[in-house]
């Protein structure tokens, strides 16, 4: 990894890259953006930019120091992350005294805070005074997806550097680069914003057992007979974490629902399920669009419904009823 090939954070990256080799960054950094925007990886990309002897200003990512500090066994670069629950007081004074230590094995010293919004009152007013009163070399990476709840007085000590959602498109490439078949990777990354998530997903046996299910059923849904209903009885019988799965169900056959019709207006190249075309042209035959509109609108509908506890059978049997009347 070096600092060009963050392009998923080009903003970000170019922030920090730029300090670096100019040899101005600030004494503290607060990252802040969703969970799976990459804040953890280019905050070590930075420290180890900081240490690493085979590049400048940048890491080489292969020597024994930037490896290390990947592993969290360099001396001079801290981790701090949630003690349970929080992030307590005995750690941030630990922190202040680690850092109070002359650097080993240069003059730099890194601390990075995880989850930074989660320290106690007396952790964050402790960590104020030393962001207040920082010693020279040490600089501050602060990481959090909740600014919001942050000290304003925390925040205004600190350079803000703002991570995005990552698009659609870069959470399937990233899928793709792991190995993940195109089809599955496509429709994960249309799940969820976070990468890691749609890795879990998109690995997971459920994700196509369940995407097969909304192809069954969407197929059964115009036999006008009672077998949409079997497989909805089906699905509930056999799975324990249905409950769990409910959700990514739902939002599969909506995504499903959303492919049929692209179909029928001919934008292929926006398809979800690319890898199901002839399955989609066939059901694209049989639908209207009015149907498959208020399709969509029945199935979040329905979310919203197991959301508030309504009865999950009651629900996906109503739901199955509704989009067979059209
Ligand atoms: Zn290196």
């Amino acid at each position: 990894m070096t600092w060009t090939q963050f392009t998923q954070q080009p903003r970000a990256s170019e922030l920090l890259y730029h300090s670096l080799r100019n040899d101005r960054l600030a004494h503290a950094y607060l990252l802040t953006g969703p969970k799976g925007a990459g804040k953890k990886q280019m905050a070590l990309h930075l420290a180890k930019s900081l240490f690493c002897p085979e590049r400048e200003a940048d890491a080489c990512g292969a020597c024994i120091t930037c490896r290390r500090i990947e592993g969290g066994n360099h001396p001079d670069v801290m981790f701090i992350t949630p003690d349970g629950a929080s992030i307590k007081i005995d750690q941030i004074r630990a922190l202040q005294k680690e850092m109070a230590m002359r650097a080993v094995e240069s003059h730099h010293k890194v601390y990075i805070i995880e989850h930074v919004e989660k320290m106690t009152t007396q952790a964050a007013n402790s960590l104020l005074k030393f962001l207040e009163e920082p010693p020279a070399g040490v600089l501050a990476l602060l990481l959090t997806e909740h600014s919001h709840a942050i000290l304003p007085t925390i925040l205004s000590r600190c350079q803000i550097v703002q991570f995005s959602p990552l698009s659609a498109e870069a959470i399937a490439g990233e899928l793709r680069r792991d190995g993940v078949l195109a089809g599955m990777a496509q429709v994960a990354s249309h799940i969820t914003t976070n990468v890691e998530e749609a890795k879990v997903l998109s690995q997971s046996e459920s994700f196509a057992q369940l995407r097969n299910l909304v192809i069954q059923l969407i197929q059964e849904c115009k036999q006008r007979n009672s077998s949409a209903l079997f497989t909805i009885h089906d699905m509930l019988q056999k799975s324990d974490k249905i409950k769990e799965e409910l959700p990514l169900f739902l939002d599969l056959l909506i995504l499903w629902l959303r492919d049929i019709l692209y179909v029928q207006v001919g934008r292929h190249a926006h398809l979800i399920n690319s890898d199901q075309q002839d399955v989609l042209q066939g059901q694209a035959l049989v639908w209207t669009k009015a149907e498959l509109l208020h399709g969509i609108d029945l199935v979040m509908e329905t979310k919203n419904r197991i959301e508030r506890n309504a009865n999950v059978q009651l629900a996906l049997e109503r739901l199955v009823l509704q989009i067979q009347e059209g």
